[in-house]
């Protein structure tokens, strides 16, 4: 009996041995440096296509292939600068420079072809940070890489992070700055890298995560997190300004990330942005976000009080008793997104406000918390008049949902989540 047999199936079979045989080396391979070698402005090009698709190792790699490509790759590999300790620990390691002009140093590196040598590796990193526009801290680098470096940089007569606009602190790195233990009380510090920092840079966008974790374990995070709260929300506010004339005064905008039941820091003079977690359930490696409403009904988290006292107090904060209020209001306002995310809710309203409170009832309860709580607060506070309330409450704003101008999360995506038994 004849058996029909597909003909572009063999067809492909053959194509396909033809194709491997082809790929076979018939000859030695050829030599791997070419004479014809691409423009560096093309590899600039790819080099920039591949960073802005995450693919940064291949520019590291790309960069090390020639001494050429290592200047002209390193505005696109240092544009963001990320700190990890132990990685970045030699990186910043930048002995004693006594470098008084960077370009002229520079220039006569280059031309004595010492660029590249050992001796000149502090040299070769300064030309390098110049081109960081973006910071993110993973966590603190050691107190002792952070102390040498605090040295190397204030030696120094320019800036080293001239171009730096944005950092963005993340939750290791804010779990340091809360449990922080400084080696000398002689006056309020901050660990000596952020130091550092708000004395050679200017950025104008900061933004800072707390721990995201399961809406099941928020209570014990609360608790195992109480520690230094009052004490971060104080050290942020001595990044823009240390009382001794250094500071990141040029901060124009601040956000903090992933609020359930945090103390909210504010800084005056800026955009205060306030991203509210939304309930968290699913796993560690397969979250599931829950924003307000029905479906985020009966899930743990925080009673709609809580909520008003945590907005009513990141305003109070920037104005505590003899302070200048006139001049702390201008230029500050702040805005709470996702408001009503994490608190605790269920669907319909009852007596029994312990088991939380209608979903739709929050943002009416909440603002009017507010709105009855500040007027009679503030003033209270010595060099508060009563007519700055009114100007006070022009610059709140409530929003469901907003980019953040530092590092360009949405209030709504998935955050990397951690462990409760990583929390210090
Ligand atoms: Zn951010």
């Amino acid at each position: 009996m004849p058996i029909a047999v597909p003909q572009v199936e063999i067809r492909s079979v053959i194509q396909h041995k033809v194709r491997k045989d082809a790929c076979l080396p018939s000859s030695p391979l050829a030599k791997r440096v070419s004479s014809d070698p691409l423009p560096t402005d093309v590899i600039v090009r790819i080099a920039s296509h591949l960073a802005a698709n995450d693919h940064r190792a291949s520019v590291a790699s790309l960069q090390r292939c020639s001494k050429e490509l290592f200047f002209a790759l390193a505005p696109i590999l240092y544009d963001t600068l990320e700190i990890k300790p132990a990685h970045s620990d030699l990186f910043l390691t930048l002995g004693q420079p006594t470098v008084s002009d960077l370009d002229t140093e520079l220039d006569l590196a280059q031309k004595e072809a010492s660029i590249f040598s050992a001796t000149r590796n502090a040299l070769r990193r300064l030309a390098i940070f110049r081109y960081v526009r973006k910071m993110v801290i993973h966590a603190l680098p050691s107190d002792r890489v952070s102390d040498a470096f605090f040295q190397s940089i204030t030696s120094l007569p320019f800036s080293v992070f001239p171009s730096l606009d944005s950092v963005s602190l993340l939750a290791n790195a804010v779990d340091d700055i809360r449990t922080w233990v400084p080696t000398s009380y002689d006056r309020p510090r901050n660990p000596a890298f952020l130091e550092a920092l708000t004395r050679t840079s200017a950025p104008t966008k900061l933004c800072i995560s707390f721990r995201a974790l399961l809406s099941e374990h928020w209570e014990e995070h609360r608790e195992a997190t109480v520690p230094g709260q009052y004490q971060l929300v104080s050290r942020l506010n001595r990044l823009k300004d240390d009382g001794d004339g250094n500071g990141w005064r040029s901060l124009k905008s601040f956000s903090v990330h992933n609020i359930v039941h945090q103390v909210l820091p504010s800084l005056s003079n800026c955009k205060n942005v306030y991203h509210f977690s939304s309930h968290i359930t699913g796993s560690i490696a397969r979250p599931l976000l829950h924003p307000p409403g029905p479906e985020s009904t009966y899930l743990p988290g925080p009673q709609w009080s809580y909520r008003s006292w945590q907005l009513g107090t990141a305003i109070k904060n920037l104005f505590p008793s003899g302070v200048d209020a006139t001049k702390t209001l201008e230029g500050t306002s702040w805005e709470f997104v996702n408001t009503p995310g994490h608190v605790l809710t269920k669907l319909v309203r009852d007596d029994d406000d312990e088991s939380g409170v209608g979903y739709e009832e929050v943002m009416d309860l909440v603002k009017g918390a507010v709105k009855a709580g500040l007027p009679q607060d503030l003033p209270m506070r010595e060099g508060f008049a009563k007519e700055l309330v009114g100007e006070v409450f022009e610059k709140i704003k409530y929003a469901e949902e907003e980019q953040c101008t530092a590092c360009g999360h949405l209030t709504h995506s998935v955050p990397t989540l951690s462990s409760i038994r990583d929390v210090s």
